[in-house]
């Protein structure tokens, strides 16, 4: 007999991560991504529930319809008796409207294209795979997980920007991102550290892109990132906060187009640009030992330790700093800098539990813990889609 199991997409500007779980738990089968959709060098990666690598068809997909039957075509080959009831979508932008995972119906898929010029860059390719999902499953249904919901328990003051409040009316306000993983964690927290969950934590979602959040009792009520993903901290290519007199001056005295602007501050700043350009990519700049990428990594984990006074604060105070995403998760070097001079805020670092990346790695005296906890967003998708199914299971 063939196995339920729901599949989890994430699709970005040129690919497409992926993971398959069982319908009856948080069980992984297998996981992978298709990059530089679009492009000759496009390939598709494979691994299964353990990590192991698994064996793919060749193919160079121009588009997402196409990298999505390459992703079916390498899983249906690796897992021949699977039967798929469910498909869930990580969706950028879910506006005002969304705060919480929904079916989709032609009306949530209205809603979603409405949402279009508030995320150009994201929308579309998650639009684009919700689509090329609903031809290749059809009457199976799909669910819309969106990276905004997680914020719209943000009081007011931390929802607004201070424009006439007639632009707040029409959506132009902070949204925050990346609330998929900061779903995680708290749900996580609750599992493995129930009393800090109930408290006050600041999440940092270090990875290519970045960005922290205040959680309290479970709900966030503050987080670095805007209007857009622009915002907030650095990121590998992104400038995070930066006045915007900046961008007036670089089209009224520059004459930069908006096309470069967009450019500039979405791909060629960060830790790349700082760098001089040497890499986005955290790894290259901790080995480079440069003076230049020296200055990349100094900005960044100044900016964080900015930005987690302003969490706390937001908060009155802080119980837990947990580290997550690919730098968080990894970099031993950024998590020790970020907790330097931070003893005020009852943080302090045990360097020994941070070198062997133990899931606490705050010392016995810290007054607050420092934890790393690898963030997993495609669970969050698959739980979403057996709660609004009610499909039977365990886990979240
Ligand atoms: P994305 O936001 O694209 O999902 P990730 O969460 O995978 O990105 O994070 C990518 C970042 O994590 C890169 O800057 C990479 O260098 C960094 N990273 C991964 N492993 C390590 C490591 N061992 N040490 C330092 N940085 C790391």
């Amino acid at each position: 007999m063939s196995r339920p199991v729901i599949l989890a997409l994430n699709a970005g500007s040129s690919s497409l991560k992926f993971e398959l779980f069982a319908a009856d738990s948080d069980e992984t089968l297998g996981h992978g991504i298709v990059e530089c959709i679009g492009r000759d060098d496009a390939c598709v990666r494979l691994h299964d529930g353990k990590g192991g690598n698994l064996p793919v068809p060749d193919g160079q997909p121009a588009d997402h319809a196409a990298a999505l039957q390459l992703t079916l075509d390498s899983l249906r080959a690796a897992f021949p008796d699977i039967r798929v009831v469910a498909v869930g979508h990580r969706v950028v932008h879910g506006g005002v409207h969304f705060d919480g995972p929904v079916i989709v119906d032609d009306e949530v898929m209205a809603r979603i294209e409405a949402l279009d010029p508030f995320a150009p860059l994201h929308q579309p390719h998650n639009i684009a795979g919700i689509r090329a999902a609903g031809a290749a499953f059809p009457g199976v249904p799909q669910i819309a997980c969106f990276d905004t919901a997680f914020h719209r328990t943000q009081p007011l003051v931390n929802d607004t920007f201070a424009l006439p409040s007639r632009f707040y009316d029409e959506g132009v306000r902070r949204y925050g991102f990346h609330g998929l993983s900061y779903d995680y964690i708290t749900s996580e927290l609750k599992r493995i550290a129930p009393l800090i969950a109930a408290g006050r934590v600041v999440i940092a979602h270090l990875g290519n892109g970045a960005s922290m959040c205040a959680v309290q009792s479970g709900r966030s009520v503050a987080s670095t990132m805007g209007f857009t993903a622009l915002d907030g901290l650095p990121m590998g290519t992104r400038c995070g906060q930066l006045d915007p007199g900046v961008v007036l001056y670089l089209m009224e005295q520059r004459g930069m187009t908006t096309d470069q602007v967009r450019r500039l501050l979405y791909e060629d700043s960060g830790l790349l640009g700082l760098s001089g350009g040497l890499s986005n990519d955290m790894r290259t700049l901790e080995r480079a030992g440069t003076p230049e990428a020296q200055r990349a990594i100094d900005y960044f984990v100044f900016r964080i330790q900015r930005e987690l006074g302003a969490m706390a604060a937001a908060m009155g105070g802080i119980d837990a700093l947990v580290f997550c995403g690919g730098i968080g998760e990894n970099s031993r070097l950024v998590r020790a800098r970020v907790c330097e001079r931070t003893e005020w805020m009852g943080l302090e670092v045990d360097h020994g539990r941070n070198a062997r990346n133990e899931t606490i790695i705050s010392s016995e005296m810290s007054r607050a813990h420092v934890m790393v906890v690898p963030t997993q967003e495609e669970l969050v998708i698959a739980r979403a889609a057996r709660r609004l199914l009610n499909l039977p299971g365990q886990g979240g």
